[in-house]
């Protein structure tokens, strides 16, 4: 099989809109996603299997024990993480897969996969950010505030990704995402496998 998929690592402070890009990713462009456990409470319209896989504390220490996570990190008061099977598997297909990962565990699944690709998503300025989480309403103002305190933390990691997007307008930023997902793609290091591929065939000739 020379046809293999990449995994990119999709972070930006909460309310950067990147749930919105990536859901508009999946539905125009059909890259994969991969499905988070958490042991948050599920939001209203969350549906289990979709949104997230709901667990409890106790299952999800479980699921660390069994070593059935990518990586996983706690993120104001709960614990996320990334279930293995699935990502593997579709990457294997040749399937992009998109992980919306906060940035603990973006750091930790570049550290163990130094092949994947760190995206940033950010709004235009702070200010943006906090009429975003505001204008959401799923949110009480503590909780809001302590997002805002989390993104000005994070800020200081931003260079740690390797490309860095900014959400000024949904179409526009998942257009320059599709692009960048793409080049990265095609990149030489992930068709390693077909330039093998091609080269055994030219075998033939000699
Ligand atoms: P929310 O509670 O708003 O759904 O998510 C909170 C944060 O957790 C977001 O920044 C989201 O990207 C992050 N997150 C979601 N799933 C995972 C995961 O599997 N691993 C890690 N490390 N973070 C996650």
């Amino acid at each position: 099989m020379s046809k293999k998929g990449i995994i990119a690592v999709i972070s930006g402070f909460s309310g950067a809109g990147k749930g919105t890009v990536v859901g508009e990713l999946t539905e125009k462009y059909g890259y994969a996603v991969s499905v988070s456990a958490t042991t948050r409470k599920p939001r209203e319209g969350e549906e289990e299997g979709k949104s997230y896989f709901f667990k409890t504390k106790e299952e999800f220490e479980q699921m660390i024990e069994n070593d059935e996570l990518i990586e996983y990190a706690k993120y104001v008061d709960n614990y996320y993480g990334t279930p293995k099977a699935y990502v593997m598997e579709q990457v294997q297909q040749g399937k992009d897969v998109l992980l919306e990962i906060e940035m603990q565990g973006a750091l930790k699944v570049k550290e163990k996969f130094p092949e994947v690709s760190l995206i940033f998503i950010t709004p235009p300025s702070a200010k943006e950010l906090r009429r975003r989480l505001e204008k959401r309403g799923t949110e009480e103002a503590e909780v809001i505030a302590k997002r805002i305190a989390r993104a000005k933390e994070e800020c200081a990691f931003m260079e740690e990704y390797d490309y860095i997007v900014e959400n000024d307008g949904l179409e526009e930023c998942v257009s320059y995402m599709h692009g960048l997902l793409q080049a990265i793609h095609f990149s030489k290091n992930n068709q390693k496998e077909l330039m093998e591929k091609i080269r055994k065939d030219f075998d033939q000739y000699r």
